[in-house]
């Protein structure tokens, strides 16, 4: 595994596995390979662009939504992705989630009947120890019959090897599960990442993806139509695509709304349903994901696009 600092500021890592399906300038480079323009912060954007420390209710466990809850279970990844809307707790040296993290999370759901879903997210959670892995698992399968469990994860296309018979057998004695893939580019899709996503399949993990809108990168209706059409092939079911978070240094990574929009309406024509994901985003300042459209932004000036979710919030977005 490749991991240096580049500059006092700027984390650098990728898997060997990774980093030998890409080259200097292509998408999968790109979403790994540190960019000079990391150093340009915008007035708007953020450390923690969701506003997720507001929803802090106990020191691992974001409660935004009301069904549902996040469980941050490591600041670890075996690659730092430029795009990532948590680079500020990435890699920040709290590492694993302790048992008496994990206690107090449980505690909290356990009180709250009316959260339905809890989200293993960090960091990666597939590079804790699966040992951790499946003691999380099993605390959270205690608290109530019902209650779904869904991981985020890069693994399967990051370092498949990691997709073990150990870990196969932790996921199968904690079903049902669903894995939230990030798959932003059809070249993740190799003979490897296919056989760790066909294997997760077969244990009976459901599988959903929800990639990144990533200029230079995946802003392409013909790449976009790839990448969709082929995880549809591997049974993963494209969920979300994502207007870029505003995360410090991110700005020549983000695509215009405007350009998104054409791309998405343009892909509605070249696949099926079934192969087409949402547009969202997540609104600026803690507002929670809105689908994005034409009807979702409510007002615009020179700079920003105005959008507003369910509950009247509204938000700015920069139009650049
Ligand atoms: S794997 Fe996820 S959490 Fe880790 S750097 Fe990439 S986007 Fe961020």
């Amino acid at each position: 595994m490749v991991k240096l600092l580049i500059s006092g500021m700027v984390k650098y890592k990728v898997t060997e596995y990774f980093k030998s399906l890409s080259h200097e300038g292509s998408g999968l480079w790109k979403q790994f390979y540190p960019d000079p323009r990391e150093s340009i912060f915008k007035d708007y954007e953020l450390e923690d662009p969701l506003s997720e420390n507001k929803y802090l209710v106990s020191p691992r466990l974001v409660h935004r939504y009301k069904d549902r809850v996040l469980m941050l279970v490591t600041d670890q990844c075996l690659m730092y992705c430029r795009h990532c809307f948590r680079k500020d707790f990435i890699d920040r040296g709290i590492n694993e989630i302790s048992d008496s993290e994990i206690d107090l999370a449980c505690e909290y759901i356990k009180k709250h009947s009316e959260v339905h879903e809890v989200i293993l997210s960090g960091g990666d959670p597939l590079t804790i120890s699966e040992c951790k892995l499946s003691s999380v698992l099993k605390k959270i399968r205690q608290i109530r019959p019902g209650l779904i469990i869904r991981i985020g994860t890069r693994i399967p296309v990051v370092e498949p090897g990691l997709i073990t018979d150990g870990l196969i057998n932790i996921l199968k004695e904690n079903s049902p599960l669903w894995f939230l893939l990030q798959i932003n580019h059809p070249d993740e899709l190799t003979p490897d990442s296919v056989a760790a996503l066909k294997r997760l399949n077969m244990a009976g993990v459901g599988l959903l993806n929800q990639s990144v809108l990533l200029k230079g990168i995946n802003d392409s209706v013909d790449i976009l139509k790839r990448l969709y059409q082929g995880l549809l092939e591997v049974m993963v079911k494209p969920y979300y695509i994502f207007q870029g978070d505003l995360a410090r240094g991110t700005s020549h990574l983000r695509v215009p709304i405007s350009r998104g929009l054409e791309i998405i309406n343009e892909l509605k024509g070249e696949i099926s349903g079934i192969a087409m994901p949402i547009y969202a985003v997540d609104i600026p300042g803690g507002g929670g994901k809105i689908h994005l459209n034409r009807e979702s932004i409510i007002n615009e000036d020179d700079e920003f696009y105005y959008l507003q979710n369910s509950d009247g919030f509204v938000g700015k977005y920069p139009k650049e």
